[in-house]
């Protein structure tokens, strides 16, 4: 099932985790998401964090806790040790496995246009190995939803016994326990939303000019040596970043790659790899539809952030916001969280 290997930009530490994020700086402040927020109303928090893109992660993130996710932006130093530990590890057995399938090679990139030529590169390789039936890992999606562009990886895309093309996303766990059903439910969307994506793509909803006037990249732009170099390795002859985006969307198109079919989670245990259990997911086209719409209206601007409902203020007692967190102080303050329920368990 070997692939042709997969090129990881040599300017970034990994290409398995994260895709580039397009930033002209960070200056995030202290704000907390509160009052300095509320003030300057004409500021999206697309615009006010630099973001010419989100990440599905982002929003399977939001989706746990909306404000959360915001406090997770602008205090990460208060996120707990064990979290990014097993974040290290989780990668770690994702490259193991992505290893499995193909090499990575490293490529000079010259310019931000480049670093998303590896990420096209990827894709073509990817699409002769889906339409001839085998298996792919680290498949990169594109799309657009409610004019905000979304990127994100699928960790693998495999047929089963039946023929149906099946998304296997990999989690790693720390407890030697299936997680809880409110993990699942955010796992759940992630993948749904992998899909919708994924589906949207091969089906030619997005256009190469939706790809480069929202990441801002220069469609003209003729990419360097190195990409250019592997490109015609892999048997590609292209000079500009539109180029290889014109070739990879059509390549895409024409390929009669299905939509998905089956949407499957597998829990690992982190420290033994042993395999905890696997989730198959249902997908519900318009409910995945409204849930984004919802969590993008955040980041459009379009109403202020929020914290956990009354239900979920258990996700309180495990947070390591909970003491700076204005949402949860107003809801004490307010009532309801004090009567009920941050004791209240899952
Ligand atoms: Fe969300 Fe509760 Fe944490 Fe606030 S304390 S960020 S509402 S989980």
């Amino acid at each position: 099932e070997d692939s042709a290997p997969q090129l990881v930009d040599s300017a970034k530490p990994s290409s398995s985790s994260e895709l580039p994020r397009v930033s002209t700086g960070t200056n995030m402040t202290e704000n907390g998401g509160g009052l300095k927020e509320k003030r300057k109303r004409s500021q999206t928090p697309l615009e006010k964090y630099f973001l010419k893109y989100l990440c599905v992660t982002d929003i399977s993130t939001q989706s746990w806790c909306e404000q959360q996710m915001v406090y997770g932006r602008e205090r990460p130093e208060l996120q707990p040790p064990e979290r990014v530990s097993l974040l290290d590890a989780g990668k770690s057995i994702h490259l193991a496995r992505e290893l499995e399938v193909h090499n990575l090679v490293s490529v000079r990139t010259t310019s931000k246009e480049d670093s998303w030529a590896i990420k096209l590169l990827n894709l073509l390789s990817m699409i002769p190995v889906l339409q001839t039936g085998h298996r792919v890992r680290e498949f990169p999606v594109f799309g657009e939803i409610g004019g905000v562009f979304l990127v994100g990886i699928i960790d693998e895309l495999h047929y089963t016994a039946k023929g149906e093309l099946e998304l296997n996303e990999l989690k790693t766990r720390r407890r030697l326990l299936m997680p809880s059903k409110a993990q699942i439910k955010k796992d759940s969307f992630q993948v749904c939303l992998y899909k919708y994506i994924f589906d949207s793509m091969v089906q030619g909803q997005l256009k190469p000019e939706n790809f480069t006037s929202h990441i801002g990249l220069r469609p003209e732009q003729p990419l360097g040596l190195h990409i250019k170099a592997h490109a015609q390795k892999a048997g590609f002859t292209v000079a500009s970043l539109k180029e290889l985006l014109d070739l990879a969307f059509l390549n895409l198109t024409l390929s009669d790659i299905p939509n998905i079919d089956r949407l499957k989670i597998e829990y690992i245990h982190q420290e033994s790899n042993a395999l905890l259990g696997t989730e198959e997911v249902p997908y519900e086209r318009d409910q995945v539809s409204q849930e984004v719409q919802y969590y993008l209206a955040y980041w459009k601007g379009q109403r202020d952030v929020r914290g956990v409902d009354i239900e979920e203020a258990w996700k309180c007692n495990m947070c390591a916001y909970s003491s700076i967190c204005e949402w949860r102080q107003d809801q004490v303050a307010e009532g309801p969280f004090q009567r009920s329920g941050s004791k209240k368990s899952k």
